[in-house]
């Protein structure tokens, strides 16, 4: 490991030193091996070298290789400007707006390369008023600069393809070696200017089974409302990602625990804190466990499991004032006006948002079995079914109830399918002899 000395920081994209101020680890002390890393991707990064650029590999997939984890994405960056990329690679277009990335598209794989860049600088007036958050994100930067925009240390590490060498301008081999997920700077600034952050280091601290470091969780605690200046569907996505790949107990919990989810969805929150539902905490280990399975569960079903405490317990209440056991045709609206605000609030897509109310309503159905079996039948081949069931199996598994309602529909839903099958199967015409 050679410790480099704190050379000074630049404003051009030029540093004196080409590492100064990093940490560099030589090839032989990691354990990051190209034959980890993607053929394509190599190949970008190669042709970048010989073209006399830097290129580092960098972000989510440097830090999942070290940890031996398999990288969801392995972006790449470079000092190279957008127009130098894309003219070194005829397989590319550049794309985006306000920060111009270039996209190299390969037969199953698009490799993303940006160009270095820094944080971009605030207008007093802004200081002025108290407004930090980001509004453009187009200045190019060194590495240096490139690393400290960065989220947090763990994500801000580079692997040189010049000479294998991981580079560290941030601490964030000792952040991983402790297992912290810490913010780069100042938390206070830097959850201000982007809110989102707040949950991308409990996402972070789930996944990787790390702690967030006590000066980054201090500062989420101070500023856990702010999340509401975010925007909403960036915030929804990101909700989704806790859901999605399996710890998302771990990040709910997480969620709770950091007063975020109350500003957040107040709804979800009243019905689930201080242990109201105990089968929902069980119910997202289920969902984890199907997930790691390698099922696919979709972002309908992922948000109806969130939502379905609050549904349960607004139906109940409301059962309760009525003093008597709705009908189902009025379970069905009560659904569709309950949860319709809450989706418009999350700015979900208006297909997302059909498919929830699908799925919470024929839930519902589904607690009742169907008196024919021609409605049976209707109802398995109806497209909200799946969501229902796959929901249902959540939910009799976690809580206990309707464990038999699930195990006569899923029977049914198996047979039902067969027999879809069989009919469908096109008629062979005998192949008429010569
Ligand atoms: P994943 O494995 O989920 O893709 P990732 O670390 O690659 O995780 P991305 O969301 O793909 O995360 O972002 C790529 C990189 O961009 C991050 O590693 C981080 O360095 C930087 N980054 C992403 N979002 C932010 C943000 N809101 N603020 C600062 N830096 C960010
Ligand atoms: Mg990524």
């Amino acid at each position: 490991m050679t410790e480099l000395p704190t050379g000074p920081e630049t404003d051009d994209s030029t540093p004196v030193n080409d590492n100064a101020g990093a940490t560099v680890i030589d090839r032989s002390d990691h354990s990051i091996s190209r034959r980890r890393i993607p053929e394509n991707v190599l190949k970008v990064l190669y042709r970048l070298h010989r073209s006399g650029y830097r290129a580092y590999l960098c972000g989510g997939s440097v830090r999942d290789l070290l940890m031996n984890r398999q990288p969801k994405d392995f972006d790449i960056a470079t000092d190279a400007h957008p127009g130098d990329i894309r003219r070194l690679f005829r397989n590319s277009r550049i794309i985006g707006r306000r920060f111009r990335l270039v996209h190299i598209i390969f037969q199953d794989q698009i490799v993303e390369v940006a160009t270095f860049r820094r944080e971009p600088e605030r207008s007093s007036t802004d200081e002025e008023n108290e407004d930090f958050l980001i509004t453009d994100d187009n200045t190019f930067g060194s590495p240096l600069q490139d690393a400290k925009r960065r989220d947090f240390t763990i994500n801000a590490l580079f692997y040189n393809i010049a000479d294998f060498s991981v580079i560290d301008y941030v601490g964030g081999l000792e952040d991983m070696r402790q297992k912290r997920v810490r913010m780069i700077g100042d938390p206070d600034v830097r959850f201000r200017e982007d809110p989102v952050r707040m949950m991308r280091a409990i996402e972070f601290a789930s996944r990787l089974g790390f702690e967030i470091e006590q000066a980054t969780y201090d500062a989420v605690l101070r500023h856990r409302n702010e999340i509401l200046k975010a925007s909403p569907p960036r915030v929804s996505e990101e909700i989704l990602e806790l859901l999605r790949r399996g710890w998302s107990r771990e990040a709910i919990r997480r969620m709770v625990d950091s007063g975020l989810l109350e500003p957040l969805l107040p709804e979800v929150y009243g019905a689930i804190a201080g242990e109201r539902a105990p089968y929902f905490w069980k119910m997202l280990e289920v969902l984890d466990r199907t997930v790691q399975a390698g099922r696919k569960i979709t972002d309908a079903v992922l948000l109806s499991v969130l939502m379905l405490p609050w549904v349960v317990a607004e139906l109940e209440r409301e059962e309760h004032r009525r003093e008597s056991r709705m009908r189902i045709a009025e379970v069905l609206t009560f659904i569709r006006d309950l949860v319709q605000p809450l989706c418009a609030r999350m700015a979900l897509a208006a297909g997302t948002r059909h498919q929830i109310e699908q799925a919470l309503e024929t839930l519902w159905r589904l607690l009742e079995p169907p008196s024919d079996r021609r409605a049976q039948f209707r109802a398995v081949h109806r497209e909200p079914f799946n969501d229902a069931l796959a929901l249902l199996e959540l939910y009799a598994l976690s809580s206990g109830r309707y464990v038999e309602q699930y195990k006569q529909w899923h029977h049914f839903a198996q047979r039902a399918r067969r027999e879809g099958e069989v009919a469908q199967q096109p008629v062979r015409r005998r192949r008429r002899r010569r």
